[in-house]
């Protein structure tokens, strides 16, 4: 999604933007994404000065792989979006600077509307909240099914006492 700062240097009120744009690194380099569709944007840009304020939604259908039960579920992620661009270069900009410097007329926006999304995905994915995940014996989805397996954990040195006991 290229944003023209021509575009929005003409229109005193700025512009609004309503695309749908593919990201498909996000589910290249997220193994818990298995399938994402095109973000929606509904953005407004406007010139404020000499920075260029883009502000407004984004909203996806994304498809997670449960990190307990390894089940793919599917769940509407929205996140907000707030970026302020510059036209400089990143020397000419103060360290404290928020603004993201731009050299041209045209600015990418797909880098950062990812990394918007990114920061709204879950660090781990749980097809529920309350979800019993995989039995650690015998792998069976708990949500599904009871097993019969013992889960609850021996302490190691309980268990090598047991064993001397059993010994005498
Ligand atoms: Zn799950
Ligand atoms: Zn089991």
């Amino acid at each position: 999604m290229i944003l023209r700062w021509r575009d929005v240097h003409d229109q005193p009120r700025g512009i609004d933007i309503h695309d749908t744009v593919e990201l498909p690194n996000l589910v290249k380099d997220n193994r818990q994404v298995i399938a994402m569709s095109p973000a929606a944007a509904d953005l407004h840009a406007q010139l404020v000065s000499d920075t260029l304020t883009v502000d407004g939604k984004l909203q996806a259908q994304v498809t997670y792989r449960c990190s307990r039960c390894l089940t793919d579920y599917q769940d509407e992620l929205q996140a907000d979006f707030s970026e302020r661009f510059v036209r400089a270069a990143s020397t000419d900009l103060a360290d404290e600077d928020e603004r993201i410097p731009v050299i041209g007329d045209q600015i990418e926006l797909d880098p950062y509307l990812e990394q918007e999304i990114l920061l709204a995905m879950p660090y781990t994915p749980l097809c529920r909240a309350e979800c019993a995940g995989l039995c650690p014996e015998c792998g069976v989805n708990r949500n599904e099914h009871v097993c019969e397996c013992r889960t609850e954990r021996i302490d190691p040195r309980l268990a090598d006492l047991a064993k001397l006991l059993e010994q005498e």
